[in-house]
């Protein structure tokens, strides 16, 4: 996994992954602060090493 995280950018690696309709990659800092609110919102936060739900391209 090399993903990086959707709000800091391309230098900082994403640590978790929360699905939904589509897919936003987030540093272990921006889950910390966004994660009560998109799990309220209804996504789904997974570390960003879990594959259940296939590649990013599925999304
Ligand atoms: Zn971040």
């Amino acid at each position: 996994m090399n993903e990086t995280c959707d709000r800091c950018g391309p230098a900082v690696r994403a640590a978790y992954r929360a699905v939904r309709g589509g897919q936003l990659y987030l540093c272990q800092h921006c889950t910390a602060q966004l994660s009560p609110a998109l799990r309220a919102q209804g996504w789904t936060v997974w570390p960003a090493g879990h594959n259940s739900l296939g590649g990013r391209a599925a999304a």
